[in-house]
């Protein structure tokens, strides 16, 4: 049988602490599948995403020490989807596996992964979570509001828990590279590009060490950008408020002139009202309007996703 090359791809933010745990739990995991099958081969690529700690220090090291460690370095912090999108593009593998350096992504998950992709039946297996045991009440509340939202008016499904843990084949590798868009939410750009996907369920899992740098605020934007990017309904929204208002002013016109014939008056109260809601509603729908032309005018600039500084091989070329 011809080997196949797996590549593990992994976004690196400020985790010095872990990736030695990781890298002796992933390094495991490949024993034991090159045991069972052995035409297997492993690459381990990490993306240092400009990482303040001594991220890089640990990754030169693993690179000296094992043939298979690969990194991609940046040259300062673009966010995960930046790193997501760098490990795949420079990955070799036949099958591409992404999954954090925290080992919230258990690893020993990956040999099952492999059955269900290799049978042919997948082109991917990822992880959905079913819980979300230890992460406090409002932020899955939130979380949940987001699934719906985004399902109700995006024809992109998201579905609901699913994580970046997933293991593909190269075809579907290639058609993720083929999106050359700047904003990126992989939990969309995943479900687009479509091929038949096996979920496997799982449980929250606390990480090993350090700590998340994903709060209630970052998660917030993450989740407009994934609104922003596959759908643009709010922009029809804007349109049905304004058709909406004129509806509501040609009452209000029709109520000030029944008032002038009978004599009543109108109150002062019911027209500041009305200034405040008018006004009100026209700063969201030009806020939102806004939002799509920031994202246009940032896909306008086609800026690279990524700028690399170092990678294994430059390393490795320098101190020899
Ligand atoms: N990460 C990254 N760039 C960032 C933030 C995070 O590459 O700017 C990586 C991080 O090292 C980890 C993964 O993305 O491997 C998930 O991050 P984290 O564990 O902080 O998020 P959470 O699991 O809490 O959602
Ligand atoms: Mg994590």
């Amino acid at each position: 049988m011809n080997s196949e090359l797996i590549s593990v791809v992994v976004p690196c933010y400020n985790e010095e602490e872990v990736l030695p745990l990781f890298y002796d739990e992933i390094t495991k995991v490949a024993a034991e599948m090159q045991k069972e099958h052995s035409h297997l081969e492993f690459e381990f690529l990490f993306v240092n995403d400009g990482s303040k700690d001594g991220t890089l220090k640990v990754l030169r090291q693993l690179a000296l020490k094992d043939e298979r460690v690969r990194y991609v370095s940046f040259s300062r912090n673009f966010g995960k989807e930046a790193g997501l999108f760098a490990g795949l593009e420079n990955a070799k593998g036949d099958y591409v596996v992404t999954l954090d350096a925290d080992l919230q992504h258990p690893p020993k998950l990956i040999p099952q992964m492999y059955e269900y992709v290799s049978s042919g039946e997948y082109h991917c297996a990822g992880t959905r979570r079913i819980s979300r045991k230890g992460e406090p009440a409002l932020l899955s509340f939130f979380s949940g509001s987001f699934y719906k939202v985004i399902n109700s008016i995006s024809q992109t499904h998201i579905v609901e828990g699913a994580q970046d843990f997933r293991f593909m084949t190269r075809q579907m590798v290639d058609a993720i590279l083929e999106m050359p868009e700047y904003n990126r939410f992989s939990k969309g750009i995943f479900s687009w590009v479509g091929f038949e996907t096996k979920y496997i369920e799982v449980e929250n899992t606390e990480r090993a060490a350090g700590k998340s740098t994903f709060n209630f605020w970052k998660l917030f934007k993450y989740s407009l950008e994934g609104i922003c990017a596959f759908s643009t309904a709010p922009l029809a929204f804007s349109f049905v408020l304004a058709l909406l208002m004129c509806i509501a002013a040609v009452v209000m016109y029709v109520i000030a002139i029944v008032c002038a014939v009978t004599g009543v008056g109108g109150g002062t109260a019911a027209i500041i009202g009305t200034v405040l809601i008018t006004g009100g509603l026209i700063l969201l729908c030009t806020g939102i309007n806004g939002m799509y032309l920031s994202k246009t005018y940032m896909e306008s600039k086609a800026r690279p996703k990524y700028v690399a500084a170092e990678t294994e091989e430059t390393y490795k070329k320098r101190v020899k």
